[in-house]
């Protein structure tokens, strides 16, 4: 394995590490607070070619690699998980797939307007009886008489960014009785009649990225729509989600780091029984696991982007990193918590919000139960 970075991957990295130190951090704790969408800095993200880094120039995007992705997932996530996800679903979730399995009219019209950040890409799969099940889907699509448009009927649930999206790739049932054999993915546009947003969801944590269910009520969407054939639409997911693992696993890093540069920063200043806290054992021992699980973290990360990169599989790598990634920053920001004592309950501090923030790693995307299955399939039965 290689880790030494290219010219631009250095860039891609440093830009947003500036971006998000200068525009982000002095609104992360208020929009954690409000709730707010972060309208303005996500257009300045599509603006430094943030939103689609992976695409090629042709269809809006910055035509980088994967691991130039994830230098700028962590570096924005360290400082606001909210505008980590934000980025992270248009990059992966919606622009992923299309780069992958759209005709080049199909890219066109809907990948290089949110590759560009002019618009905004969502992912549906989520329903309300399906998530971990997702083969499970109810959600309906029908070809009419004339085979020229798709009526689409059902509702799907928790979608990110579903409250601003311009764009959906939406999974929908085709022939229901071969289950997820018989389902076909789609790009919805928003403004067609017959789509509508439900309320969005209060959240623990990533509050200021907006989630909501959607409803589509005989909402007709022509063929051009369907990316890839009847029949696809579970394949296309998987793939999808395979790489949205990897910029969730440098969200759930960029947490962790941050969490773990504020506790050692800490640990230095504070002092209890005539010392600072640093020299106590017990926070010296933390801090060591803290350091091990992160460099752990970035280099199953950094595995996965690079089997990515060239073209091999890397289902089983995605997962691991997305697994130990995200526990690890649910254990790190706990420890920081811990090393910040009662300061790092409070709002005063960030500490509490990144603690927040971790939780949803280990659950969007697969949860870690289901990250243990792909691996353990893997392992059992070669896949
Ligand atoms: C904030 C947020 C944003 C989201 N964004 C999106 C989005 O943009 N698009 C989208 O489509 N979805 C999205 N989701 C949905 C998310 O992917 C699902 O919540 C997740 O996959 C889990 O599904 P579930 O909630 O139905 O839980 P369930 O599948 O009901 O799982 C409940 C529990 O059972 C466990 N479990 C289930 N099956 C197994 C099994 N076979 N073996 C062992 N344990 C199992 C799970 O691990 C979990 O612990 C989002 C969710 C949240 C909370």
């Amino acid at each position: 394995m290689d880790f030494e970075l290219t010219e631009e991957q250095q860039a891609i990295r440093d830009l947003a590490r500036d971006f998000a130190q200068k525009e982000i951090a002095p609104i992360a704790a208020q929009i954690d607070e409000t709730g707010e969408f972060p309208s303005a800095t996500v257009k300045k993200m599509g603006e430094l070619g943030l939103m689609g880094i992976e695409v090629p120039q042709e269809y809006g995007g910055a035509g980088l690699d994967t691991l130039a992705y994830v230098l700028a997932i962590e570096e924005i996530a360290k400082v606001c998980a909210s505008h980590a996800v934000i980025m992270s679903v248009n990059n992966s979730l919606y622009c992923y797939g299309l780069t992958h399995f759209a005709t080049d009219a199909q890219k066109k019209k809907f990948l290089e307007p949110c590759a560009s950040g002019k618009k905004i890409g969502a992912f549906s799969l989520t329903e309300p009886q399906s998530g971990s099940d997702a083969g499970n889907m109810k959600v309906r699509a029908t070809l009419n008489a004339q085979g020229d448009q798709y009526v689409i009927n059902g509702r799907k649930s928790w979608i990110t960014s579903g409250p601003v999206a311009d764009f959906i790739v939406l999974f929908a049932a085709t022939q229901p009785e071969l289950k997820h054999r018989g389902t076909a993915c789609f790009v919805v546009d928003t403004t067609l009649p017959g789509f509508e947003r439900g309320k969005k969801e209060p959240k623990l944590g990533i509050r200021a990225s907006a989630t909501c269910e959607t409803t589509y009520d005989n909402y007709r969407l022509p063929v051009f729509h369907r990316i890839g054939k009847e029949g696809d639409g579970f394949k296309i997911a998987m793939s999808v989600l395979d790489a949205g693992r990897i910029g969730i696993a440098a969200q759930a890093l960029g947490i962790a780091a941050a969490a773990y540069e504020a506790s050692v920063a800490y640990s230095k200043e504070r002092e209890a029984f005539g010392s600072k806290i640093a020299e106590f054992q017990a926070i010296q021992w933390m801090i060591a696991d803290m350091a091990t699980r992160i460099e752990a973290s970035r280099l199953l990360i950094y595995n996965a982007a690079l089997k990515k990169n060239s073209h091999e599989k890397f289902s089983r790598e995605a997962a691991m990193a997305k697994l130990h990634a995200s526990e690890t920053a649910m254990w790190v920001t706990t420890k920081a918590i811990q090393i910040h004592g009662g300061i790092g309950y409070s709002k005063e501090l960030p500490i509490e919000r990144y603690f927040r923030d971790a939780k949803i790693t280990e659950i969007y995307e697969g949860t870690s139960e289901i990250q243990r299955l792909v691996i353990a399939r893997a392992a059992l039965e070669g896949k």
